[in-house]
């Protein structure tokens, strides 16, 4: 399987990093060595000084598809879930400068944490879809998807063009604003509509 997290799908996410408002989907892959599940600790990487979370709303893929068109991109997963995008934030900022790839900030060992699913038609409107992250109890992101820059089903569509979608495949679909740095110690607590759905701790 394959990870695929969507980049500034959020306005106030992206103007907080400076970054422009994209005019369509930004998108980079992880590695499946990526994921930290079963509320396993994640253990803080000495190669960065500056270990960022990003809440995000993750979707299971359930059907293989390929230039899937919007208006059937609902058929292509049925769970949902949450998840973490870990940034190595300073090395994130080098590779921007130098116009290098990403995957040291992104794609490292347990940087995609994730939570438990549930079926989409126990979440009510997908269309407006609450979560949030704290951090030992204190609330750091609040998010709705109804703020997303390009929806579930646009992000499965313009994402098929590119790259085959296969069963088991995740998509972590971008994070609300309010990213920040997280220290050894701290307890993360993720929330999709006031249910808990993801919990770990940094060692
Ligand atoms: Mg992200």
């Amino acid at each position: 399987m394959k990870i695929i997290c969507i980049g500034r799908n959020y306005a106030e996410h992206a103007k907080e990093l400076n970054n422009a408002i994209p005019t369509e989907p930004v998108f980079f892959m992880k590695p499946d060595t990526a994921l930290l599940k079963d509320g396993e600790p994640f253990y803080y990487p000495d190669f960065t000084k500056d270990l960022h979370h990003e809440i995000e709303i993750v979707l299971k893929i359930n059907k293989v598809g390929k230039h899937i068109e919007p208006q059937f991109a609902n058929k292509y997963y049925d769970e949902i879930g949450l998840g973490v995008d870990f940034t190595a934030r300073d090395l994130q900022t080098i590779a921007k400068e130098k116009g290098l790839p990403w995957e040291k900030a992104k794609a490292f060992d347990g940087s995609a944490p994730l939570g438990k699913f549930v079926n989409k038609s126990t979440l009510g409107n997908l269309a407006d879809l609450h979560f949030e992250l704290k951090i030992n109890g204190q609330s750091r992101q609040v998010g709705s998807t109804k703020d997303l820059l390009f929806s579930f089903d646009a992000i499965i569509s313009y994402v098929s063009k590119f790259v085959t979608l296969k069963v088991g495949d995740l998509i972590y679909t971008g994070t609300p604003s309010g990213v920040g740095p997280v220290n050894i110690g701290d307890k993360l607590q993720g929330y999709i509509s006031g249910d808990l759905f993801l919990e770990f701790e940094v060692k």
